[in-house]
């Protein structure tokens, strides 16, 4: 119906152009009228020297998944909860613009643009190319979504901007100019240099930043200022960020979607309500008005909203009719623009602009509207999206090293998946429950197709099917199952891994052994050699672990906690698996070590006899009223007898540091009182009715074990929270498992769940939380750099999103908390740190997703039977004197991010069963250095590779190791010899050589140019490249 109206008022309109060429950097303008029943309008104009210049920018925010499905967005279905459908607002557009060639469109997530793109025939698709090259239709920031910039982690940032920037560069040849972040909510440093200059953007722009740092902007007219978010890279990475001046919305009575219900232009003197004068005067009013805010005499209208332009004729019909009358008034100038074109005008201005560092975090749209509770909702969901942002760099250095294949399984779905998961109502927890369980049903289908990869590349390896020093093929596998179906052929392999792991229930691992042998490959993703001790669940405890030479190593057998048991049974019920009986299920513990980029194998065997080689440890009650101690390789962790929770660290030089654990909970508020002034604690919200964190730490069940590879203590705090404390031989640092849930409810108040380590570390306000998981920015409790901050919220005010950890020092000794999945923190006291683990909550907080927060699991034949969702996660703690400490805290993230995954087979005839039990990618003996990470490997098509390494330290961030690092490339391919490289902009679509940044003048910048040196090209012979403080370079990698 609605194509069917488009084209019907597309018959009412004749236009006539000329084509002339202008300044302005357009390439070419276009003289044109257009017709309208019968009127003709001119909407030819262009920027005028001496005139306010008003730029409309049409535009349309489609949420890749929030009220509704991405795939229902798109095609329009379940409008009972929103009225949307993408597929028809790009086929109205396109009708649209083709219509008059002075109108113009940007369009953003190429998640819905490719799925439009794959349906249109080729005559489409050349109207589409012709306005595109035009400049009518242009794709700004153009990743796959819009990615959130709190709960996202950066690899998985750089990954669905490259995503969609590579379609658009493979489609278009266009590279795309601007970020435009219009939508989430705060905005990241990390956005600013990495995802915004280093990506090659000219500006960034978005619409929520804090409302009192708001005001102030536009008193000082500093909406638009120059972002340097990198303390390393300085100018050498700055952006023009602009806060949009009306949301992303119009003007105030200036939206013409289908159902707005503001004025049209009534230029018809034969009809009643004739508007023209009233309107064009209201049009100047808001320009003038806007202009006391904004520098120079260019202002952008953002014309478009949430799912506008279903029926584009409604914009562009009366968007004709602004430019032409209110050019012909004169007052101000206005014309079609696009964001490129309105940052091109701002730099050709003489003006100087005001200097912005760090970020803008957090978001408070009112005073006790504080957005710092999607930092932790979901955990379950954020945790997924960690887990498998992981597991994909696995799965494609595999697909890289047995050779890519178009048919059979690939990486291209999982990249896909996690690409829309990257959405600022994605991995923010800020979507409907039913949108969160679409999500996480496209993470698990991906997620098998590569697993199977994952199996297939190490079963192919491990066979010693090809040889080491051409290229091998998976090909060859995959054609020996062809005729298989992709049932069998799962069922038919010998190598399976275990993604249950995390409730402790792994079949492949539990197989009966009697008379086998259970290979266990412990892959590495990182660049660097790993000893590490695993843990899986086996159903004997009489078993000996061997290394690949045979050599019997040290291993530990414990039975499964009571907290894991019932978290197994639980999962196993709903989803009926049967399992082996609990009572036989132990974890077996021992030390791998492994090769960069590689794996070791290990076997498990049944002893022969009774005399088995892995230490039993039982795990034993701990009743009576002494304190406990756990050992790590240099620390002790003593637990008091009073609190049976953490109490103090004792370091290796004898150093004393006080660190006292809790759990608490915040008490969600219900926005009903009069003391909430009606604001909710909800899915984006942070509202604790009190600053009160009330204590969940009476009466603590402790039992504990202790082993010669991990001494743990388990400590049950309720029914429905418990934690293990534990230290493994070798490292110095402690690891905590919680499992929060089901939050209890019958009180009928909303729970937010907070554990808090008190030490006596004199932090003076400060404590630091990491940008997307890569740079620390410094916190000070209570305050902002850039205004004078009125305080509303003590709590969730001072609430900041952590991807990789929070940390406080004292100059002397640093005390790090690192986690593994996407969470909010902060240092509320002095000396403390807390982590908002799981949060349960019954109202909707009002910002647009009309549901409570309150997940819950489905059990029972019908699944009718509900209680509240259990969260399990780990976190580290890392206690250090401070100038160790950046380097434990950089090296733990990296081994956190990825852990090693392990891959399992049972056989019962080890000749000929894995001829390579070892194998590195990497040259001989060669690993990257210990500041340099390795962030992408992944296959582009034959022989090529897209290559990303990362320095891991900040400028004077490490005594050591804040230097310049070498790495020649060719060291990385041992098998594979390299025939050129190109180095490229960080989402591949660019040549890095040809990227240049505008210049703008800058306010007090005392910033001697040339001060921040970025690396280039090659150094010496070969390949060796060099790597500064937090730069990334990106290569496109031909081998021969
Ligand atoms: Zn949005």
């Amino acid at each position: 119906m609605d194509q069917l109206k488009i084209s019907n008022s597309f018959v009412l309109l004749i236009f006539a152009c000329t084509f002339s060429t202008f300044g302005f950097g357009w390439s070419k303008r276009i003289a044109c009228e257009i017709q309208h029943d019968g009127k003709i309008y001119n909407t030819s104009a262009h920027p005028v020297s001496d005139k306010i210049n008003v730029h409309l920018v049409p535009h349309t925010h489609d949420d890749v998944g929030w009220l509704k499905t991405v795939d229902q967005y798109y095609v329009g279905s379940n409008n009972s909860i929103q009225v949307a459908a993408v597929q028809y607002i790009l086929d109205s557009v396109i009708s649209a613009l083709q219509a008059d060639p002075n109108r113009k469109f940007i369009y953003v997530e190429q998640a819905f643009f490719q799925r439009w793109w794959r349906q249109q025939n080729s005559a489409t698709k050349r109207i589409v190319r012709k306005l595109v090259d035009g400049g009518q239709l242009e794709f700004i920031n153009g990743g796959w979504c819009m990615h959130d910039e709190a709960t996202t982690h950066y690899i998985d940032m750089i990954d669905q901007m490259t995503l969609g920037h590579r379609y658009i560069k493979k489609q278009f040849g266009k590279v795309p100019r601007i970020g435009w972040q219009i939508d989430p909510f705060g905005h990241s440093a990390v956005q600013a240099y990495l995802l915004g200059a280093e990506v090659g953007f000219d500006a960034v722009f978005f619409a929520r930043a804090d409302y009192q740092d708001v005001l102030q902007r536009r008193k000082d007219r500093t909406m638009e200022a120059i972002w340097r978010g990198s303390k390393s890279f300085g100018p050498s990475a700055q952006i023009f960020a602009g806060v949009l001046a009306n949301h992303y919305e119009p003007p105030d009575g200036f939206n013409f979607d289908i159902d707005s219900t503001n004025p049209p232009v009534q230029d018809d003197p034969e009809l009643f309500d004739y508007n023209l004068e009233e309107r064009v005067d209201l049009f100047v009013q808001r320009a003038l008005e806007q202009a006391k805010e904004f520098r120079t005499n260019h202002l952008m209208w953002t014309m478009g909203d949430d799912f506008a332009y279903e029926y584009a004729n409604t914009w562009f019909k009366q968007l004709d009719k602004l430019v032409h009358y209110v050019n012909k008034d004169g007052r101000v100038n206005t014309f079609y623009s696009t964001p490129s074109f309105y940052v091109d005008m701002k730099a050709a201005s003489n003006e100087t602009w005001p200097l912005k560092l760090n970020d803008y975090f957090p978001y408070a749209s009112s005073a006790n509207g504080y957005w710092t509770g999607y930092f932790t909702s979901r955990p379950a969901l954020k945790g997924y999206v960690r887990k498998l942002s992981a597991y994909l760099q696995v799965a494609r250095q595999l697909e890289f090293f047995v050779g890519r294949k178009v048919r059979g399984p690939n990486t291209d779905s999982l990249e896909e998946a996690l690409a829309v998961l990257q959405h600022h109502d994605g991995v923010s927890g800020t979507e409907q429950q039913h949108v969160a369980d679409d999500y996480a049903k496209r993470l698990y289908i991906s997620s098998i197709e590569s697993e199977d990869l994952v199996n297939l590349a190490l079963q192919h390896i491990a066979s010693g099917r090809f040889s080491m020093n051409h290229t091998p093929h998976l090909e060859m596998v995959t054609s020996q199952v062809s005729s298989q179906s992709k049932a069998t052929l799962r069922a038919g392999l010998n190598f399976q891994q275990c993604p249950s792991s995390n409730i402790s229930y792994c079949p492949q691992s539990e197989a009966d052994l009697s008379g086998k042998t259970l290979a266990v490959i412990a892959y590495n993703p990182l660049g660097w050699e790993r000893k590490e001790i695993v843990r899986i669940t086996v159903s004997d405890y009489k078993v000996d672990v061997f290394d690949s030479s045979g050599n019997l190593i040290p291993s530990q057998i414990i039975p499964v906690s009571q907290a894991s048991r019932k978290l197994r049974e639980q999962h196993l019920k709903s989803i009926r698996k049967p399992a082996v009986s609990d009572e036989s299920i132990f974890e077996l513990l021992f030390e791998c070590s492994t090769p960069p980029l590689g794996y070791s194998t290990y076997y498990v065997k049944p002893s022969q006899n009774d005399s088995y080689s892995s230490e039993y440890t039982l795990i034993q009650e701990n009743n009576e009223n002494h304190d406990v101690y756990l050992q790590s390789n240099s620390a002790q962790y003593i637990l008091s007898s009073s609190s049976r929770l953490l109490d103090r660290v004792k370091l290796k030089d004898g150093v004393e540091v006080s660190l006292r654990q809790s759990y608490c909970w915040y008490n969600g508020s219900d926005g009903n009182t009069e003391e909430t002034r009606g604001q909710a604690s909800g899915a984006y919200v942070f509202r604790p009715n009190s600053s009160s964190c009330f204590p969940l730490t009476d009466n603590i069940k402790l039992s504990s074990v202790k082993g010669s590879l991990v001494e743990e203590v388990h400590q049950q705090l309720s029914s429905w929270l418990s934690q293990v404390l534990r230290t493994y031989k070798g490292s110095d640092h402690a690891e905590v498992e919680f499992t929060v849930g089901p939050i209890p409810i019958d009180d009928n108040l909303g729970k937010e769940i907070v554990t808090k380590f008190s030490s006596d570390l004199e932090s003076h306000k400060t404590f630091y939380t990491d940008s997307n998981g890569r740079d620390f920015i410094k916190r000070v409790r209570d305050y902002r750099s850039d205004w004078e901050l009125e305080v509303h919220e003590e709590v969730a005010g001072n609430y900041y999103p952590l991807n990789s950890g929070i940390y406080l020092s004292d100059n002397s000794i640093d005390f790090s908390i690192l986690v593994d999945r996407s969470m909010g923190g902060s240092s509320v006291t002095d000396g403390e740190l807390e982590l908002m683990l799981h949060r349960r909550l019954l109202y909707d907080d009002g910002k647009g997703v009309a549901e409570a927060l309150n997940e819950t699991t489905c059990m029972g034949d019908d699944f009718s039977t509900c209680e509240g969702l259990v969260v399990r996660g780990t976190f580290l703690l890392d206690v250090h004197s401070t100038n160790e400490s950046s380097f434990s805290r950089r090296n733990l993230i990296q081994r956190k991010l990825f852990p090693l995954q392990l891959v399992f087979s049972v056989s019962n005839d080890e000749d000929g069963w894995l001829s390579v039990s070892e194998y590195s990618a990497m040259k001989t003996g060669y690993q990257l250095p210990p500041n340099v990470a390795l962030i992408t490997l992944q296959e582009q098509h034959d022989s090529n590779l897209l290559l990303r390494l990362g320095h891991l330290f900040e400028n004077d961030e490490d005594e050591t190791w804040s230097s310049v690092a070498i790495v020649d490339l060719q060291d990385i391919f041992a098998y594979r010899k390299i025939k050129h490289v190109e180095e490229l902009s960080l989402t591949a679509n660019q040549r890095k050589c040809e990227m240049k940044a505008k210049h703008w003048q800058i306010e007090n910048d005392d910033v001697q140019p040339g001060s921040y040196i970025r690396s280039v090209g090659f150094v010496g012979d070969g390949y060796q490249i060099e790597l500064r403080p937090m730069e990334i370079r990106t290569f496109s990698v031909f081998l021969e």
